[in-house]
Formats: C-alpha cells, sequence, structure tokens
C-alpha cells in the first residue's frame, strides 16, 4: 500500500511551491488555451510515472493555475483564503465520510445540524426549521424552486404538472432560475423576468401587477426568487415588500443569498436582507462572502416538512440505523453527499460570530475604499452603489471588455466585466477579505500603469464610444 505520510510530505511541500509563487506571480503565467496541451503534459498513460517526474508535472500544474487567493484575484465572487476552513476542509478529505447517514458519518452530522440550527436562528425562522448543504447556489435555488412546486400541488411529484404555473424573479437574478424551471417541469416560457429599479432591485409593484395578470389567464402563480446580492451589481431585492405580495397571494418565497447572505453575520449590514424570517427559504455561499474553500451552500427552510416532502424517498439499504434527524440523505438531494459543513464549522468555530463578522464587515470596508478612490477621480465612471461589494465601473472610456482582456492576457490583475440595462462596465469585486486597503489602492495603480504604457487602449475606447 502506498505511505500516505509521504505524499502528505509532498503535500506540504508543493503547497509551499503554490505560497512562494503566489507572493512573487499573484496573477499565474497563462497559458494559451489552444497551446495547453503541448505545454504542460497532462497526458494518460499506459505506464506511471517516477517520482520525480510526477513531482515536476504537479510543480508545473500549480504554477500555472489561476490564483484565486492573491490580492489581484478580483474576477468572481470569490477570493482569498480563510486558513481555519482550509484546515477543515483538508481533514475532510481525510475523513472521507458521505453525509447522507449517521451509521457513516457520526459527529459530523452534528457539525451540519448546528451550523444550520445557528443559522436558522440568526434569521428568526422558529423551531419548525431546518436546511441542508447542497452542491451550490444554484442548486440551492432548484431545491427552493422545487420545495415551492410541491406546496403548490401535492400532486405534482406523482402526476406531473396538471395547470401550468408560473415563476417569478427579477431581470438581474442568477442565470440558474433559467435553467431551473426548465428542469423542474416549470417550463422557460414560465418564468416572468420582473424589471428592476435604477439600482438594480425588484420592483413589487411590477411583481403584483404580474401575478395578478397570470392569474386572469389561468396560470398559478407558485414561487418568487428573491436576490440578496445580484450577480453584477450586488444589489439586494426588497424583501419585506415581497413577501406582502407572496403571502397576499399564497407564492413559496425564497431568498437567494448565495452571493451577499452572508450579511446575516453583520450587525451593520444585515439590515439589507430585512424581512427574510418572513420567506419560505433562504440561501448562502460560505464560500462567497465567507470565504472557505469551494463549494459550501446552505439552504435554510422555514417548515422542514417540505424538505421531506419534496426530497425523502425510503431506501432500505441506506438507512439502518437512527432517526430521520440524523440521517441527512433523507433531506438531500444527492445519495452520497462531500462533508462541506466541516470547513465552515472550523472557521466559524475557531473565529466565533464575531470573526465573520469581520470578515463581512471588511468587505464592504473595502468597497467603500474602492467607491471613494473612484468618486474622487474624474477619469473614472460609477454604476454601482453604496452598500455593494461589487464596484462597477469605467475608466478613461475604455472599453471594459478589452481592458478586462487586456489586464488578463498580460497578467496585470484578473477582473471581469458585467452589464446592466444599457452599460458595460469593469466589476471589482472586493470579496477577499484578506485584502486590505493598500491591496484595493494597488489594483487601480497597477491597472492606470497598464493603461499608460498601452495607450492604444484609450485609442479603442474612442472607437467604442462612437459605436455606442
Ligand atoms: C453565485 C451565485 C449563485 C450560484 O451559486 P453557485 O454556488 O455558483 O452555484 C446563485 N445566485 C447568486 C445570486 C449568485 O451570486
Amino acid at each position: 500500500m502506498p505511505d500516505i505520510s509521504k505524499d502528505l510530505v509532498l503535500f506540504n511541500e508543493l503547497v509551499e511551491v503554490l505560497l512562494k509563487d503566489e507572493k512573487e506571480h499573484p496573477v499565474a503565467d497563462r497559458i494559451e488555451s489552444d497551446e495547453l496541451y503541448d505545454t504542460i503534459d497532462l497526458s494518460l498513460n499506459e505506464s506511471g510515472m517516477v517520482d520525480d517526474d510526477f513531482k515536476a508535472v504537479l510543480k508545473d500544474v500549480i504554477e500555472s493555475t489561476p490564483k484565486t487567493a492573491t490580492n489581484l484575484f478580483f474576477n468572481q465572487l470569490f477570493g482569498g483564503r480563510q486558513s481555519k476552513a482550509v484546515l477543515g476542509d483538508l481533514l475532510a478529505v481525510m475523513l472521507n465520510n458521505s453525509m447522507y447517514t449517521y451509521k457513516v458519518a457520526g459527529p459530523q452530522v452534528g457539525i451540519e445540524q448546528e451550523i444550520i440550527r445557528k443559522s436558522c436562528d440568526m434569521i428568526g425562522y422558529g423551531a419548525r426549521s431546518n436546511g441542508t448543504f447542497p452542491t451550490g447556489g444554484s442548486m440551492s435555488n432548484y431545491m427552493a424552486l422545487i420545495m415551492g412546486r410541491d406546496a403548490k400541488d401535492v400532486n405534482f411529484r406523482t402526476a406531473g404538472m396538471s395547470k401550468p404555473m408560473t415563476v417569478y424573479t427579477s431581470k438581474e437574478s442568477h442565470y440558474s432560475n433559467a435553467k431551473n424551471a426548465s428542469f423542474a417541469g416549470i417550463g422557460r416560457n414560465n418564468i416572468r423576468y420582473i424589471k428592476a429599479d435604477s439600482y438594480g432591485r425588484m420592483l413589487p409593484g411590477l411583481l403584483e401587477d404580474q401575478i395578478k395578470k397570470d392569474i386572469e389567464e389561468g396560470y398559478v402563480p407558485t414561487y418568487v426568487n428573491a436576490t440578496a446580492g445580484t450577480t453584477v451589481l450586488g444589489a439586494f431585492d426588497p424583501i419585506d415588500e415581497i413577501a406582502d405580495i407572496t403571502e397576499k397571494y399564497g407564492l413559496w418565497l425564497h431568498v437567494d443569498g448565495a452571493y451577499c447572505g452572508s450579511v446575516i453575520f453583520s450587525e451593520k449590514y444585515k439590515h439589507l436582507v430585512k424581512g427574510v424570517e418572513r420567506s419560505d427559504s433562504f440561501s448562502y455561499n460560505a464560500h462567497k462572502m465567507l470565504g472557505t474553500p469551494l463549494t459550501c451552500s446552505i439552504i435554510l427552510v422555514k417548515d422542514k416538512r417540505h424538505l421531506h416532502e419534496s426530497f425523502s424517498n425510503d431506501a432500505d439499504y441506506l438507512y439502518q440505523t437512527d432517526g430521520d434527524d440524523f440521517n441527512l440523505g433523507k433531506t438531500s438531494f444527492q445519495c452520497g453527499r462531500r462533508n462541506d459543513a466541516l470547513k465552515f464549522w472550523t472557521l466559524w468555530k475557531s473565529i466565533g460570530t464575531s470573526g465573520l463578522e469581520q470578515i463581512v464587515d471588511q468587505q464592504f470596508e473595502l468597497a467603500n475604499v474602492a467607491l471613494a478612490y473612484i468618486r474622487s477621480n474624474p477619469d473614472y465612471t460609477l454604476y454601482s452603489f453604496d452598500d455593494s461589494i461589487s464596484i462597477c465601473f469605467n475608466y478613461k472610456n475604455i472599453d471594459p471588455t478589452t481592458l478586462c482582456t487586456a489586464l488578463y492576457e498580460h497578467q496585470v490583475t484578473v477582473v471581469g466585466f458585467g452589464a446592466f440595462e444599457e452599460d458595460t462596465f469593469v466589476r471589482l469585486v472586493t470579496i477577499n477579505a484578506n485584502n486590505e486597503q493598500v491591496d484595493i489602492l494597488n489594483f487601480f495603480k497597477v491597472m492606470e500603469e497598464f493603461v499608460e504604457n498601452n495607450p492604444s487602449l484609450v485609442g479603442m475606447g474612442e472607437t467604442f464610444q462612437e459605436q455606442l
């Protein structure tokens, strides 16, 4: 049997390589996609590799893999590295439990349930609540939709759709809503995209108008997906006003907090999800704002009966001991399920709820640094708003897609672009709580220097402006 301790020594050695490389090259050496297979030896062959060659290949892979934990990675809605969470995830790999039963997961079940119980308390969900850890925010949205569908029509699970259902979300919501409507048998044509206001928040008046219209036309309005932190602008839909409507017409209300639902940990920012206790389900991704390794997504359900009704199936070969409260497979989508809870628990246990609060608050502080910089500099146009960690801007009228691509191709910094209504812009996400004020200012510095050294970009911006 191969000796694991030897591989753990190698692991540590490779991690040292990675950490050193992150300092020296915060943006990875980029390989053109059409040159990938000629650049690193990714081939799988009949015979294995000797240790030294194996190590060399692993180093190559590490050094050319995009570095998401550094202070120049701003491309996605995750970044940085919370070390206590990394520790937990490494332990989860070594323990290798599957979360479906108490028999094979033991205390890991309690760890998952403690996170869920505590989160439910924090949002005011009450004694009947529970939840689970889906594979991500998209899956959380899917599970919420399925529960909303089944709550509306108890026969749906057995007989399929009898009357056409309609579901509602804002134009700015996550794209998983469209896929989920098709997976759930509701149909993409039966999603109603409600217009957002100029801040990117769903307009509740338009939501109610649309529901009334659908009822008149013989549809069954079933489910609303509100967003706490829209993917582009980081906007928060007005939950209380939406809940007034879902309660009035009997629709399921899910709050998709994949991006910014973790504001529940912050005294200062939890007002952004005011009214969340009135929702039927709520999800958040600890791998986004809380910085755990991917993936760590939690869905909370106000009345756990819905989780059981939509997701449980008896399986005698599996559920042989202990009660439902300990056999988590009864309320999950999958059968075998990775332990995503331990990494969040090690983080939470070690730094406390107040530590999680600091992580969240730090991101808004970094956002304020970026906002102040942009507002004080006439070369910038700002498109985003206060209370958002997505800072959307353009610089010197340069085409943002060209600029982001050039910054990436020249390994300057990794940042993405987004669009809202007519505008396209650079989207700087200050989600890495390991960053400090200087890192945000450094981002602007390296970008401005790059533009200065590539004046043709500004020229291209003018053609871009003319095209508009
Ligand atoms: C990221 C995100 C999702 C999807 O979460 P995954 O874990 O990537 O599947 C859903 N909704 C919103 C608002 C998001 O930002």
